[in-house]
């Protein structure tokens, strides 16, 4: 077992972890040329000295350091001249202060970081969000060393037919988006754009509550989720993926110490949501209590705040599992069947779901609920400006055609003045103790 961690650029993270076999941290800029896998917002700031002396105490621990360039998508500032050369720049400052290696989502990167370096090591981000063993040829053919896998995590035909043509499989572990997510592709291009100089018009993404809400209408999507078990590593290493991998750039690091310590052990005995990035519940709910501080007096906050709280204690039993749950999905074509159709997953949150003491089907889920877009223009950084909106003009339309205002976004750049300039003089990554957002959704 290998294990790939995310740091939160303590340095006490990696004597805390000394004795587990953690090979590789991770972590990236919270705002960079080419943006990357996390809103800024939820990373703070650290200066280049303090990650060159970071790294040098990874590597005296004779660990490596991977730096996150996951963006999926460049805004188009790729066609303008000079965007190219500066991000080799970047590249070329990150290898020099002694990062080992790169997460990366976009063929393009990828090649150009193969080309100038090719010693370097590079994984294909789950931002790529690999989903066929060809597609993952191509980047393997592009010089990748690992491919990484979130969305994909319980299809085990596509984990054995990657392992099969050899190809090296890393696996996100514990990350709670809901499987077969539709807001993903958005979110991935949010996080991307919004990490990118010039991109802090927001401080919420909306599709994190989005993807909330649906838990919120029925948490067995909970169990249908991406995350794997401690206890079930075994059975990907049996399909040939030796190498984990544990989000949490913005958590504690005894938060982070104690997560790689249960999957080494493989083994855990109390709610399961203690060592996710459970992220459905408590950043939709500190966002929307922000609003109701600080945005427009909307009549609908009320309803998103009760749906919720409904969820406030929420809980994942790990003991009640079944043994056999994982292998289950893993004989199961989860790709090509409805949830609602096969149930097992409902059956399995029946058993060890529990939202408020009670299991699901004792729940009943918000029925009133306007459309959550009414909130999206609140999550922009002119949401000071919006309070003094009136609360017509922020209700939802009576039809859903019907043209819905939207605030004047308050000049571009407010998160880059909040987190340091852009970083390409001199890198700016990020670290430390989160947001109440969590760790975000889609991970490197
Ligand atoms: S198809 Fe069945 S086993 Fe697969 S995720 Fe859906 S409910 Fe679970």
């Amino acid at each position: 077992m290998e294990l790939v961690l995310a740091t939160n650029f303590d340095d006490g993270l990696i004597e805390k972890v000394h004795d587990l076999p953690v090979s590789t941290f991770f972590g990236g800029f919270p705002v960079s040329l080419t943006g990357a896998g996390r809103p800024p917002y939820i990373l703070p700031s650290v200066s280049p000295e303090k990650l060159a002396r970071h790294l040098e105490v990874i590597h005296r621990g004779g660990r490596k350091f991977f730096a996150t360039l996951n963006s999926n998508d460049l805004g188009l500032h790729e066609y303008e001249p000079g965007f190219l050369g500066k991000f080799r720049e970047e590249v070329q400052q990150m290898v020099d202060l002694g990062v080992d290696g790169f997460v990366v989502a976009l063929p393009l990167l990828v090649e150009i970081i193969r080309r100038d370096h090719p010693n370097v090591p590079v994984s294909i981000s789950t931002f790529a969000r690999l989903r066929t063993v060809n597609q993952a040829e191509y980047f393997r053919k592009m010089g990748a060393e690992h491919v990484i896998l979130e969305e994909g995590n319980r299809d085990f035909r596509l984990v054995r037919g990657l392992t099969r043509a050899k190809i090296p499989v890393e696996v996100l572990v514990n990350q709670t988006c809901i499987r077969d997510c539709p807001f993903r592709g958005h979110h991935l291009n949010t996080s991307s754009l919004c990490s990118q100089p010039g991109g802090g018009k927001l401080w919420f993404e909306h599709p994190i509550l989005q993807c909330g809400l649906e838990v919120v209408k029925d948490p067995s999507k909970l169990i249908s989720s991406i995350w794997i078990r401690p206890e079930d590593l075994s059975i990907y290493e049996e399909a040939g993926v030796h190498r984990f991998k544990i989000s949490g750039r913005n958590r504690s690091t005894a938060w982070l110490s104690k997560v790689a310590r249960i999957y080494t052990e493989r083994k855990y005995e109390g709610n399961l949501l203690d060592i996710l990035s459970f992220v459905q519940v408590k950043g939709p709910s500190a966002a929307i209590e922000r609003l109701g501080r600080e945005g427009p007096q909307l009549g609908v906050l009320p309803n998103f705040e009760k749906a919720f709280q409904a969820l406030d204690n929420v809980s994942i039993d790990n003991k009640a599992f079944p043994a056999g749950f994982m292998r289950r999905i893993a004989e199961m074509d989860c790709e090509h069947i409805s949830c609602s159709t096969c149930g097992y997953c409902a059956s399995i949150a029946e058993r060890v779901v529990r939202i408020n003491g009670e299991p699901p089907s004792r729940y009943h889920p918000p029925q009133d609920l306007p459309p959550s877009y009414v909130l999206l223009p609140g999550f922009g950084q002119a949401v000071g400006e919006m309070a003094e909106r009136t609360e017509a003009e922020s209700s939802p339309p009576t039809h859903p055609r019907a043209p819905h205002p939207l605030p004047v976004l308050s000049p571009a750049g407010g998160e880059e003045e909040a987190h340091g300039p852009s970083p390409l003089g001199r890198p700016s990554f990020s670290s430390g103790e989160g947001s109440s957002t969590d760790d975000g959704a889609g991970a490197v």
